[in-house]
């Protein structure tokens, strides 16, 4: 059994999608309704996985004494848009069964255009049920782009359903990947600009990483791919003249609408998680659940679920908490905190790590009194900032 206190945000991972994309390579299976029974097995998954999560969910509340005060809630995927209204509603009871929410600043939810467009239902459910915050995963707004990455999707539906979205009041986010096979500059531009324009508070932008068992990473090699860095410095140029801030290497938001759940990771506060191939971090225990719903549902049926996080975690000593904690804090604009990373690690590490960072160019940080952050050109070279950490 795990003890846990002081947890700030829970995450969901619902695993399951319309279709897998050409490119992915996170954990999600698809719900085909191809065979004429496809719609109920896909209700008999989804169930099947509601029926784990509330037993998962159970055995956190049990190991916590009592219901966790958490400040955000991220639920994502897969798809978690492609639920019915009734696994809403039961997965919305499972949360409250763990969760008090009096102190709850943010609650995010993924979805993909396709299945919200069908779905127009769920923004209304989500607005009743202290839900904040949708994350649209459009990824490019040129069809060519999106066939080449099997989304489910066209731009125009991407763009209706971020409609939707902002006329229901939520705080909109957009995904987008850049260095797709064919992209060019233009069209890179014009995704960029159509979605600045479509009323969204928040922006991440990712470069496609081919993952070679993916059918993408089949059909192009990492030498077919157009140069990334191009496109994110044209991203950091545009996205910060329209006044989206760049407060991650990935995320750019307008003032005061930043993602609370993701600056709950970077700033490496306790995240609770939940669902197959879930992760999370307590007081330096980084887990992560099982990668595939039978290997979920069989330690949660079996009551092994928590030896098996107990043998399959990483118990991080104090020097690679601190390195971690670096990585994670550089990533954002806020950069390392001295005063509290010193209170949290002691001043030794600091200095280690301050040295390293020292050592290298000065023109990738911004440095003042008690906070060393990365400058634009700093956040360009993020990993091989890391690569020095790793090595103290
Ligand atoms: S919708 Fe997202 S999680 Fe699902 S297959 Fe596509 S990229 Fe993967």
């Amino acid at each position: 059994m795990i003890k846990i206190k002081n947890i700030s945000g829970l995450y969901i991972h619902v695993p399951f999608c319309k279709a897998k994309c050409a490119y992915c390579d996170f954990y999600s299976i698809a719900l085909t309704s191809s065979s004429p029974d496809g719609l109920l097995n896909s209700q008999l998954e989804i169930d099947a996985w509601l029926d784990a999560l509330e037993l998962e969910a159970k055995l956190w509340r049990n190991a916590a004494g009592g219901k966790l005060k958490i400040k955000t809630l991220y639920i994502g995927g897969g798809t978690p848009s492609i639920l019915s209204l009734s696994a809403w509603q039961r997965l919305i009871k499972i949360i409250l069964s763990l969760c008090d929410l009096s102190n709850l600043r943010e609650a995010s939810v993924e979805a993909n255009p396709s299945s919200l467009i069908l779905n127009k239902d769920l923004l209304k459910f989500w607005r009743e049920n202290f839900i904040t915050r949708v994350s649209l995963g459009v990824q490019s707004l040129n069809n060519c782009e999106l066939k080449i990455l099997g989304r489910v999707h066209d731009a125009s539906m991407a763009l209706k359903a971020l409609n939707l979205i902002i006329n229901a009041n939520f705080n909109a986010s957009a995904d987008l990947i850049f260095g797709l096979p064919k992209q060019d500059l233009r069209s890179w531009h014009n995704s960029l600009k159509l979605i600045i324009n479509s009323g969204v508070r928040h922006i991440s932008a990712y470069q496609l990483t081919l993952e070679p068992h993916t059918p993408l990473g089949k059909i192009y090699k990492d030498a077919d791919l157009p140069d990334g860095y191009k496109f994110y410095r044209y991203a950091q140029w545009l996205l910060n003249h329209k006044n989206f801030a760049q407060y991650e290497i990935s995320n750019f938001a307008l003032k005061g609408y930043e993602c609370q759940h993701n600056i709950l990771y970077w700033r490496q506060e306790n995240v609770l998680a939940l669902g197959p191939a879930a992760s999370g971090y307590i007081d330096g225990l980084r887990y992560k659940n099982p990668e595939s719903l039978a290997s979920y549902y069989k330690i949660l049926r079996e009551n092994l679920y928590f030896n098996n996080i107990l043998a399959c975690a990483e118990n991080l000593d104090l020097k690679s908490r601190a390195i971690e904690c670096a990585v994670l804090n550089l990533r954002t604009r806020d950069g390392i905190s001295k005063r509290e990373f010193i209170l949290k690690f002691g001043e030794e590490l600091f200095k280690s790590i301050e040295k390293i960072l020292l050592s290298l160019p000065e023109n990738l940080f911004i440095i003042n009194k008690d906070r060393i952050a990365l400058s634009a050109a700093g956040m360009r070279v993020g990993n091989a900032i890391w690569a020095e950490l790793m090595d103290l």
